[in-house]
């Protein structure tokens, strides 16, 4: 999962950024309205926390222009204020939720986790293609009715063919999905966690297989 992070704080970015990153998710964070705006409108984010603070310009006007712009990422707003037209203009702008500082990091991730798994995006299902059953939420795997452990970047990769099973999957879109910018991605990271994940899943009796197409990407189909 990839998570955009607009907070001009340093000690609260780095706060939130480690916090998410425990979870397994890929961080790209931003301390001013112009670099935020740059990569909401650029990246397709799982879900962006936004400060509406922020050194050039109101986070607000980010977000409403952001929606304007078509993204359709939950945001979910920070802020230090608590007024009551703040919350109804930060909603109206196109925020999904609220979150008043301070607050405890157990309550973004929940709340976050929330808005990801809202009925109509793509996620929060239980993915099946042959015997291979994925639960997302609880993030586990069974192969013919038993659970196989998978660590979790090779999960986010059957995550992601298992989405589009069938279908091609191009390998710069999921190296580009799988980690944040500055992240160390050797030219062949993808290679070696699908190699690993393919080994997994033959192992596991999987009735369902992940096919390379050299120099393009990669399909997992039955
Ligand atoms: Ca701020």
């Amino acid at each position: 999962m990839r998570i955009l992070l607009i907070e001009d704080n340093q000690r609260l970015r780095k706060f939130v950024r480690e916090g998410l990153k425990l979870e397994g998710m890929a961080v790209d964070h931003f301390g001013t309205a112009r670099e935020g705006m740059a990569a909401i409108t650029t990246v397709s984010y799982d879900a962006a926390i936004l400060d509406l603070g922020l050194p050039d310009g109101d986070g607000m006007e980010v977000l409403r222009q952001a929606r304007s712009q078509g993204v359709q990422a939950p945001v979910l707003v920070l802020t230090a204020r608590d007024g009551i037209k703040d919350r109804v203009d930060g909603l109206n702008a196109g925020a999904d939720d609220y979150l008043t500082k301070p607050f405890a990091m157990e309550e973004l991730l929940a709340r976050l986790k929330a808005l990801m798994r809202r009925p109509g995006s793509a996620l929060g299902a239980t993915l099946e293609l042959a015997n291979i059953r994925f639960d997302t939420i609880a993030r586990e795997v069974q192969i013919a009715g038993k659970v196989i452990s998978i660590p979790r970047r090779e999960l986010d990769l059957l995550e992601h063919l298992l989405r589009r099973a069938g279908r091609v999957v191009p390998k710069q879109w999921l190296e580009d999905e799988l980690y944040a910018y500055g992240d160390e991605v050797s030219s062949n990271s993808i290679e070696v966690a699908i190699h690993r994940l393919r080994k997994r899943l033959d192992g596991a009796n999987a009735s369902a297989h992940i096919h390379t197409l050299r120099g393009v990407g990669y399909l997992i189909q039955a």
